[in-house]
């Protein structure tokens, strides 16, 4: 139990302590951690000692604009760092010298809490990826043939991953429509992507796979990730070579950081997997997420009037085929190496269910079944003004839940 006033719902509890970065009323920016409304300033507790008795955690460990420094210690640090930071906030003893060092969230501007050298987007969910395969190739196999023996990903672009809140302009591409000749045009076909980030911690060696099992020596934690799609631009440039331009105008992510630490208890055996997976992408224990997600989707309207948003999509994350080990495992399995700070996301999540597709196309069939909004107007795709808000926990009850927070962003006109 915390000495810190907790509301009743907070999804910040004392077992979750997500990191994040975060822009303070002075301007300064640096790491922090979240405890119920409040933000701990990890570098101001240092400086007061707070963390005297972590072996190992050097003076510089939360210096800088990011948390790569600290992502970079590695599995043991991490979790030196977290017994203490619950010793502190739980023993009134440490009150005193803690409490200065709490401020409201409310104060704070988050900021992308890594610096993102590579980005990685997987293509795990077999649902998803069934649908896809239907839409995109009505008349062949939905599933090729690789799709069961590998995690399918491909590179995205870091440089423009974000924290949420950050505008999504509409994109520009060239887009062909039927019977006509393709021309560059706004995109008429803004998707969303539900999907759950893996936050590379601790580096490999360039030439040295990852073994699956060992993920969550490198792995710091997860966050709610949303890969918004052109799709109009996605089909006409995605063959040969994957998804380009349809993907990388932006990609968005949640600011807090749920460790991988406070997500154990939620760690559940994934679905079967038949054939069975070669050996470089077999685990001894499980590794898929109970993580619950939602999508909800608001119209400019909808937010002036007060109406509440949409929940257009309900899922959980461990339905995905293929889960984060696996594609540590997969993307590394090349001798690849990976570098504090990188980001690797699961793929669109989507269930079985209606109701449970992580992204519009699937959700509409294409715009056969376009979503009807509370303001009397419909979806096939996304209109300009259009807020999706994706949001993500752990654990039914209030109270003993662990958050992810959500990722936001609201669609402005092509520019
Ligand atoms: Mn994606």
């Amino acid at each position: 139990m915390s000495w810190v006033e907790l509301p009743a719902e907070s999804e910040f509890g004392i077992d979750n302590l997500p990191y994040g970065v975060a822009r303070h009323a002075d301007g300064r920016q640096g790491a922090v951690v979240a405890i119920g409304d409040h933000a701990l300033a990890l570098d101001g507790a240092q400086r007061a000692g707070l963390f005297a008795d972590v072996a190992a955690l050097p003076d510089d460990a939360f210096a800088g604009r990011a948390l790569n420094g600290f992502l970079a210690l590695g599995p043991d640090v991490w979790r030196a760092t977290r017994a203490r930071l619950i010793d502190v906030l739980t023993d009134p003893r440490h009150r005193p010298a803690t409490e200065p060092l709490l401020q409201p969230r409310r104060d704070l501007v988050m900021q992308l809490p890594v610096q993102i050298g590579d980005y990685v987007d997987f293509y795990s969910s077999l649902h998803h990826a069934t649908n896809l395969g239907r839409l995109f190739r009505p008349d062949g196999d939905p599933l090729l043939p690789n799709w069961r023996r590998i995690p399918v990903g491909y590179h995205g672009r870091a440089g423009t991953v974000v924290v949420s809140g950050t505008p999504v302009v509409r994109p520009k591409g060239m887009i062909a429509p039927p019977e006509a000749e393709p021309r560059y045009a706004p995109t008429a076909a803004l998707d969303i992507e539900l999907e759950v980030g893996a936050v590379i911690g601790a580096g490999s060696t360039l030439g040295q796979p990852i073994a699956a099992d060992d993920a969550d020596q490198h792995v710091f934690g997860l966050v709610l990730v949303n890969d918004w799609s052109a799709r109009d631009i996605q089909a006409f440039e995605y063959q040969p070579l994957g998804p380009h331009l349809g993907k990388s105008f932006v990609t968005s992510m949640s600011p807090w950081i749920v460790t991988l630490d406070a997500l154990r208890p939620f760690v559940v055996p994934g679905p079967p997997q038949d054939p069975p997976p070669d050996r470089y992408l077999q685990t001894t224990r499980p590794w898929a997420v109970d993580l619950e997600l939602r999508v909800e989707l608001s119209s400019a309207t909808m937010r002036a009037e007060g109406t509440p948003a949409e929940t257009i999509a309900a899922v959980n994350f461990r339905t995905m085929y293929w889960t984060l080990a696996q594609q540590l495992a997969h993307l590394t399995a090349n001798g690849a190496c990976v570098r504090p700070g990188d980001l690797y996301a699961s793929g669109t999540v989507s269930g079985p269910e209606p109701g449970s597709e992580g992204s519009l196309i699937e959700l509409t069939w294409r715009g056969q079944r376009p979503l009807q909004l509370p303001d009397g107007t419909t979806r096939a795709f996304l209109a300009d003004g259009d807020e999706v808000v994706m949001r993500g926990w752990c654990g039914g009850e209030s109270g003993s839940r662990i958050g992810f927070g959500h990722v936001a962003g609201v669609v402005e006109p092509a520019r």
